[in-house]
């Protein structure tokens, strides 16, 4: 086996693959930008040499300077992990040349399957089933207008060169061909320098399913059951799980078949996966093939009980598969979540800073693979996935139920997350049900919001928790008071019960809360629903709890602001408690409302980044809505909008400025 290897990337992918290598005693070599130094992945390695600033194009993608550092650290091989290099057959062709081993399939295998028509041309041969459409790059619009009448509308249009979902446009009627076709090659060139773009039927309603091969170079090839990945915003996957509840066994096979020979088809050798798209009558066509370790992997990991690094390194050494197609069992079921640096609640606009608080969720059957801790800084120049919690359970329900509370136990402060954003996913009763398709997003939440009311069950034990928190300060308060009432004055009677009302946005409740804080057992009666608590030995501004609700042990993240203000977090709900006394809540209709202002002759900035175009000059009349100034942030790019019709004034940022939240990019007179 390889002694040392170089991983030539960051954050939890790097990190993850030193935990595979520190098992088999390889020595690892970490690369970092200069923003990166005190990272995660740098503090994990046995080595780690700086590669450059910041930005990937002069660090974690300068091909020479990654082998230089292999070569001198004596290095034997080169793990890509995902994104950056990893499906760069120059970077895999160099590599080899250098007398190194690129830790992933052969560049030509590469080359053939990262070119989507090629891949399409090689699947059919492998005969695979293809999504219909025209295997070929279209001319020009009335070409396209032609080949999708044949297929019929709507028609969905790709860039050849394609990643990430960048470049696809849906087309519904011939209308639209000539603009689509644009702006998909206007993307296309810009993302990736290449202009030939495919049609394709556009499938409605589908699901995402992909099988997880692996070939060796003796000709063996494995698969290892499918990852279902519909659950998707903007083409990004975000939940992800083993195995898919529309894959029957049969499926699993003939998919499985069909990946294997892909892959031989291909000449491929190392971790691959090939996607498919799944039509509502369950028949599935051929998308793509990555050829490379997928963010999505741990799932797989967890119902197979196989390293996926493990396996991607023996066959990079040359040993031989070490196991056949009928040794691979798949038991269980596991759900994975992103964690991204987003805020959902500002239209998942990129978020930034530095993590202040961090306190993962841990216990059994839960996994996060995480590239970030306490202290770790979160910057505008990569990907905004932070972590991945994965977990597992013998059936779908119990893996999603341990994810729910893992999720709800995720402390992360300093920087926004989608943490609840994922589990209200998860918690959405059509996702309980299984009944997923790559729209789901869209179908089911407006922005952040689930188009559900909130669950009244989950409102309320949110309430009880405030509530039953407030009081245990309370009473602890009073305590320490006692001695010092003694000799002033009569001493405070313990109550049996105290009478709250929690006040949260329309939602109010009446709450009792019973019991005592030496017992730890409590009755929290919410209007008239009684839920039996079990606490802890808690303190009372702790910022995650788990207490047993009903005998069902549930985490919550609590954050306490002034004396009777307490937010919680539970089950994908973010809700803000006011907590009043009855004579207290009598008083509030007499509280004055808090006034809004606006700043609408300034345009502000609504996230960090880079400037990468500024389209007005001071004196240009603007519409109300209209894209004034393109920010760049995580990979990201967004065009920030004025908030009026007017004039500019004065535009006090050019390209290339970095700008942070709030900052004042134009002014206008109206
Ligand atoms: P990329 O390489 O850019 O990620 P893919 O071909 O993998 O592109 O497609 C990404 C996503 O786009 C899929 O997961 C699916 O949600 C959607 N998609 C792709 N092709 C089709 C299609 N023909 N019909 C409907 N949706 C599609």
């Amino acid at each position: 086996m390889f002694t040392k290897i170089l991983i030539a990337n960051r954050g939890e992918i790097a990190v993850r693959i030193m935990k595979t290598c520190a098992r088999l005693g390889i020595r690892t070599v970490a690369v970092y930008s200069e923003i990166d130094a005190r990272s995660l992945h740098v503090q994990c390695a046995d080595e780690a040499f700086l590669l450059g600033p910041a930005r990937a194009s002069e660090s974690y993608l300068v091909k020479e300077k990654l082998i230089d550092i292999a070569k001198s650290s004596g290095a034997q091989a080169v793990h890509p992990g995902y994104g950056f290099l990893s499906e760069n057959a120059d970077f895999a062709r160099m590599v080899a040349e250098a007398g190194l081993v690129f830790i992933g399939p052969p560049a030509e295998a590469i080359v053939k399957l990262g070119d989507k028509i090629a891949s399409k041309v090689l699947a059919e041969k492998a005969g695979v089933s293809v999504v219909p459409g025209r295997i070929g790059a279209v001319r020009d619009a009335d070409e396209a207008i032609a080949i999708a009448n044949e297929i019929g509308f709507p028609v969905l249009l790709k860039p050849a060169a394609g990643g990430g979902g960048k470049g696809m446009r849906i087309v519904f009627e011939p209308e639209q061909m000539a603009p689509a076709l644009q702006s998909c090659i206007q993307e296309t060139r810009k993302a990736f320098d290449d202009n030939q773009i495919f049609i394709e039927r556009y499938i409605e309603k589908p699901r995402h399913i992909e099988m997880q091969i692996f070939a060796d170079r003796y000709g063996n090839v494995v698969h290892i059951g499918e990852r279902e990945c519909s659950i998707q915003r903007r083409y990004q996957k975000i939940i992800e799980e083993s195995p898919s509840v529309a894959v029957s066994e049969e499926l699993r096979e003939r998919m499985g078949q069909m990946a294997c020979s892909l892959a031989r088809e291909a000449g491929y050798t190392n971790a691959g996966t090939v996607e498919f798209i799944m039509d509502p009558d369950g028949a599935v066509y051929f998308l793509e093939m990555n050829t490379r370790l997928q963010v999505e992997h741990p799932v797989t990991e967890m119902v197979s009980g196989l390293d996926l690094v493990e396996l991607q390194l023996k066959i990079a050494y040359g040993e031989p598969l070490p196991l056949q197609q009928a040794d691979i069992k798949l038991t269980g079921h596991a759900i994975e979540a992103r964690i991204c640096a987003e805020d959902p609640g500002r239209n998942f606009l990129p978020a930034t800073g530095m993590i202040t608080r961090y306190a993962a969720p841990r216990g059994r059957n839960a996994r996060v693979d995480s590239g970030v801790e306490a202290g770790s800084l979160v910057g505008v120049y990569y990907d905004s996935l932070l972590a991945k919690v994965i977990c597992w359970g013998t059936n779908r329900e119990e893996a999603c139920n341990t994810l729910v509370d893992a999720l709800n136990g995720y402390h992360i402060e300093g920087v926004t997350t989608n943490v609840d954003f994922v589990n209200r996913i998860l918690t959405h009763p059509e996702f309980v049900a299984g009944n997923l398709t790559t729209g789901f997003i869209s179908q089911h939440f407006e922005g952040d919001r689930a188009r559900l009311p909130a669950n009244d069950d989950c409102l309320r034990r949110m309430a009880a928790v405030a509530a039953l928190l407030y009081d245990a300060r309370q009473r602890s308060v009073r305590e320490s008071l006692k001695p010092m009432a003694a000799h002033v004055g009569p001493g405070i009677k313990p109550k049996i019960w105290n009478e709250y009302r929690t006040k949260s946005g329309d939602d109010s409740f009446p709450v009792r809360v019973q019991g005592n804080t030496e017992t730890r057992n409590w009755i929290v009666w919410v209007e008239d629903h009684p839920y039996q608590i079990v606490t802890p030995e808690f303190e009372f501004y702790r910022r995650r709890i788990r207490l047993s609700i009903n005998g069902r042990k549930q985490r919550f993240r609590l954050q306490f602001d002034g004396s009777h203000l307490t937010r919680v977090a539970f089950c994908g709900i973010l809700r803000e408690f006011e907590i009043y006394s009855p004579k207290e809540w009598a008083l509030t209709r007499f509280m004055p409302k808090p006034e809004t202002k606006s700043k609408d002759n300034a345009m502000v900035c609504p996230m960090p980044g880079l400037v990468v175009d500024v389209l007005v000059k001071p004196g240009d009349r603007v519409y109300k809505g209209q894209e004034l100034v393109i920010v760049e942030s995580m990979k990201m790019e967004s065009g920030v909008a004025s908030p009026c019709d007017g004039e500019v004034l004065n535009v006090m940022v050019e390209k290339g400025n970095p700008v942070d939240t709030g900052d004042i990019l134009i002014t206008f007179v109206k």
